[in-house]
């Protein structure tokens, strides 16, 4: 699956973003060791090793991040390339293979969540993973300059700044600083659910506001191109703080 969709990640390479995507093109762990993408995930690893190379599909990215998510969940780790090797190797270049849009939460850590190593992620967060101009920006980094396939929006279960935002909205009264600016942000989602009945609406609007932006990122103009040729799906989901496990709540890509 790697060899026949490797030309499609590099024919992004162009436009103002060429210099900078020079310096992360390529993979130096890309040179096939024939294991697939969708290999099983307890099989043959051991601390450090390498997860073979980077998938190349929207579905192929997803499967391997919610592969390293059920390991998380079941305790059984392999922290693949996070070897001093590894390490090295992508020193010269980098290849990451999806990008990760979470929250600062202290406890929603992508790459430890996703079972993931050095060169895997691109992780960005911020409080409640709200996106604005410099947030997207770097959201659409992977996926201009370097075909990263699969864009992951992660809201996660008790969201302190969605919960606060929650309470500033519904008693207009704004936070305090610039952290009413994310309750700006999260605004729609409030908007969304306060049209309907929730038992929890807190949890309903992180859901919401997860699918949101999600659907922003795709409608986005740069990166609706790439959706629409199906090289890049961007997925809303949703962690639970309780159990480490990672729900899919849209945007599965179909390949
Ligand atoms: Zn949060």
């Amino acid at each position: 699956m790697g060899s026949v969709s490797q030309p499609q990640r590099r024919a992004v390479l162009t436009g103002g973003l060429v210099a900078t995507a020079a310096v992360i093109t390529g993979c130096s762990t890309k040179t096939d060791n024939g294991s697939a993408p969708n290999a099983s995930p307890v099989a043959a690893a051991s601390a450090s090793s390498s997860a073979g190379a980077p998938p190349e599909t929207p579905s192929a990215a997803l499967a391997r991040l919610l592969e390293g998510n059920e390991r998380w969940v079941n305790g059984t780790l392999q922290r693949p390339n996070q070897s001093v090797d590894r390490r090295k190797a992508v020193a010269a270049e980098q290849d990451p293979y999806s990008v990760i849009v979470s929250c600062i939460d202290s406890r929603v850590d992508p790459e430890l969540s996703f079972d993931t190593g050095i060169g895997d992620l691109f992780a960005i967060r911020t409080g409640g993973q709200v996106v604005a101009p410099v947030v997207t920006g770097s959201i659409e980094y992977g996926p201009l300059t370097s075909g990263t396939p699969l864009i992951v929006v992660l809201g996660h279960q008790s969201c302190g700044a969605v919960k606060a935002s929650y309470k500033a909205l519904k008693e207009r009264k704004p936070l305090p600083g610039n952290l009413q600016s994310i309750a700006e942000a999260v605004r729609p989602a409030y908007d969304a659910v306060s049209k309907a009945k929730h038992a929890d609406p807190v949890d309903a609007m992180i859901r919401v506001h997860a699918q949101q932006t999600a659907a922003d990122l795709r409608a986005n103009p740069a990166l609706a191109p790439l959706v629409k040729k199906g090289s890049l799906a961007v997925v809303s989901a949703y962690y639970s703080l309780d159990t480490g496990r990672v729900e899919v709540i849209d945007g599965t890509p179909a390949a």
